[in-house]
Formats: C-alpha cells, structure tokens, sequence
C-alpha cells in the first residue's frame, strides 16, 4: 500500500494552498482531485486581500483586474462612489486560479493526481486509509477539503410523522373540511353557523403564506438552537415543525390571550423530540419573549408612524 504523511482530498484552493504548506513544512504529500485542471467552478472570482495575505504564493500571474472602487445605489436612485486607498478585490477566474495553485504544488513537490476520485476512508490505529480510484493509500493525516453535503437520514424515525401535524392543519383550511367542522362545533355550542367560508384563492394564498412563514421561522430557530445547544442535522426536520405546532396550539387555545402558554407548549412538546426537556422549555420560552419583543416593536413603530402621517 502506498503510503504518505498526508493525503489532501480535493484540489481547490483549500486542498492546494494545504498541500503545499505541508510540502513545504517536509511533509510526504499526496494531493487528490476527481477532476481534470484547468476545470472551472461557478464562482464571482473576486479574492478579498485578507485571502491573498493569507495564501502562501503569489496569484498575481492570474489577477485579471484590481478592484479600489466600489458603487452603491438603491431602487436606480443617486449613486454613491467610493474610492479605497489601497486595492479592495482582485479580479480572476476559477479555471486559472485553481490551475496556478494546483501547479504550486506541484512545484512545492506534491504528489499530484488529477482525474481520480477518494473513497471509502477509514482509520485504524492512528492512520487514515482512503481508497484513490480503487487503490489503497495511507496517510497519517487526511486533509478533506471538498464539500459534503449530506442529506438528513429519515431511517425509520416515527417522531418525523410531527411534520404530519402543520400539513394536517392546513389541509383542514379547506372551505370544504373548515366549514362544516366549524359549523358542527359552532351549532354544539348554540351559536349560528358560518354565513359564509374562505373563497379558495383567498385561502391559497393565506396557505402559502402560512407555510412560508413557518418555513423561514423553523430555519431560524434550528440556527438558534444551533448557537446554544448542539442539535443533530437528522432534526432539523423535526425541528422546523416546531413553530408550526405551537401556532397550532394557540390557534386551537384560542380562549387564552395570546395563545398563552399552548404555543410554547406546543413548541417544547415537538422540540424535546431533538433536545432535553429542560432545554426544549427553555428555547420555547426564549422563542415567546423574542416574539413579544418584535411585536412590541412593531406596535410601537406602527403607531409613531400613524402618529406622523396623520393630516393636522
Ligand atoms: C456562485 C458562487 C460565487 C462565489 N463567488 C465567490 C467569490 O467571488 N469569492 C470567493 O472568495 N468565493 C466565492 N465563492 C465561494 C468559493 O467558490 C468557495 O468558497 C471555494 O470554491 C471553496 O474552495 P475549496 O477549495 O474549499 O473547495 P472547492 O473549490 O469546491 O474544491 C473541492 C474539490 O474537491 C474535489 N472533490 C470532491 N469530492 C472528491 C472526491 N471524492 N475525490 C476527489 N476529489 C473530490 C472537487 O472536484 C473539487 O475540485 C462563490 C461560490 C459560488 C457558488
């Protein structure tokens, strides 16, 4: 088995700029990419000057354009300009930039294969095994500097049947489903039915509001939750229903000012699924405090705004 001190995975500017580092520092390096240089990536091609500084040759060979100015202007109105006093981004383009680097290390002494691809890695007794297009190769360090993006495992989890909850919900908005359940518990109650229900575009479009909402409000609050406690990538479902139950719950508790207390139930009844109790609770109280805040903000907003625009 061939073996190394390193084997970097990848062969942009991180896998590269690595190699060569550790090539430089005496190490034994293999760098490895699927591709073929030059290959082109989507990107602007704009290097800030804190990335140059920090790369260990040069780019100028590559450097299309130097950028010191810089243009700001909202909805075609006036135009601001402002000139830096030294460069702001250089200019280039992935397909040569990548390709420079790559020949860096080259040049650096790395062991360069292009056009193969690494699979199965494995670790055993402090070494890294990789397989690079089938063959085994050892490194006492792999560096992996490609991108992973790594789908959520649904494995048979009964707790992401939660998602099940919000898209009930707004199923039964249907005039046809809403109404006629509205008007049972209505008439149980001794009031009068429903003059009349949602027309179904106004509903649709209510729908997808609510949906989107929840969407964005989940997303946010799997990033909260990210800042204060660790949370699994496999919960981030789990997670995103979360806002959507707790407005169910207040809808359904809508006897209680503000869905008091249902909500945040709701909401640490599904996020105890992904967290412990303690801090499911908590997250969901945080969650009710920082909505009242930006109600209270939007109150206040609103009605100096009205105080303003209102004729004298
Ligand atoms: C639209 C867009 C615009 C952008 N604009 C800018 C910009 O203006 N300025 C900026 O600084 N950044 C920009 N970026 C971000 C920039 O492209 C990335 O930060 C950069 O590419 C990351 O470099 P990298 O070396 O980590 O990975 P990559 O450049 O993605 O390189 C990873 C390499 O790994 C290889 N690889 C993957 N899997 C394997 C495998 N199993 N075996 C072997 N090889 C493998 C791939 O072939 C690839 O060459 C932009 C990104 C996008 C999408």
């Amino acid at each position: 088995m061939e073996s190394f001190d390193a084997v970097v995975v990848g062969a942009g500017p991180a896998g590269s700029v690595t190699a060569v580092r550790l090539s430089r520092a005496g190490a034994r390096v293999l760098l490895v990419d699927k591709a073929r240089f030059p290959r082109d990536k989507p990107c602007g091609g704009g290097l800030t000057m804190r990335a140059v500084r920090e790369l260990p040759v040069s780019v100028e060979p590559v450097v299309e354009h130097v950028v010191d100015r810089m243009g700001l202007r909202l909805r075609y109105g006036k135009r601001i300009d402002r000139r830096g006093s030294a460069p702001l981004i250089l200019m280039t383009q992935r397909l040569r930039l990548d390709h420079h680097l790559l020949q860096q290390a080259v040049a650096a002494g790395v062991d360069v294969r292009e056009g193969v691809k690494v699979t199965d890695v494995s670790t055993d007794d402090g070494a890294v095994s990789v397989r690079v297009d089938g063959e085994p190769v050892s490194g006492a360090v792999l560096v992996g500097a490609y991108a992973i993006v790594q789908a959520p495992s649904f494995g048979g989890s009964a707790r992401y049947l939660v998602l099940l909850i919000p898209l009930a919900a707004l199923v039964c908005l249907h005039p046809r489903i809403f109404g006629p359940m509205a008007n049972l518990a209505l008439n149980r109650m001794g009031k009068a039915s429903l003059p009349r229900t949602m027309k179904t575009s106004a509903l649709v479009s209510m729908v997808a509001l609510y949906a989107a909402s929840w969407v964005l409000a989940g997303a946010g609050l799997y990033a909260l939750i990210q800042g204060v406690h660790p949370v699994q990538p496999d919960d981030f479902f789990v997670v995103l229903a979360a806002p959507a139950v707790g407005c169910i719950a207040a809808a359904f508790a809508f006897m209680l000012p503000g869905g008091i207390g249902a909500r945040e139930g709701g909401v640490a009844a599904v996020l105890q699924l992904a967290l412990p109790l303690g801090v499911a609770v908590a997250i969901a109280v945080a969650l009710r405090l920082l909505q009242l805040a930006i109600e209270l903000g939007t109150a206040a907003l609103t009605s100096l705004i009205a105080r303003r625009t209102r004729p004298r």
